[in-house]
């Protein structure tokens, strides 16, 4: 690839003026106070307004089964 023009300090500089991160916004969730994303599932509870929308103890004994299997497999 060919560079067609060379860039000053400047002009990167302002281009990447744009690239700052922005800091999370985080709510608290209803029913168990952890912070979570607004508009989102709680991660720790499973629930949306009040609701619950994902089961995270069944889920959580699913992941924990599965990586127990694969290690298994890589053992032998
Ligand atoms: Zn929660």
């Amino acid at each position: 690839m060919v560079v067609r023009m060379r860039h000053n300090r400047g002009q990167t500089g302002s281009r990447r003026s744009h690239h700052a991160l922005k800091t999370a916004v985080l709510s608290l969730c209803k029913d168990c106070g952890s912070p979570k994303k607004p508009h989102d599932i709680c991660t720790v509870c499973g629930k949306y307004k009040g609701k619950q929308i994902v089961d995270v103890h069944t889920k959580i004994a699913k992941k924990n089964a599965k990586a127990k299997e694969k290690a298994k497999k890589a053992g032998k």
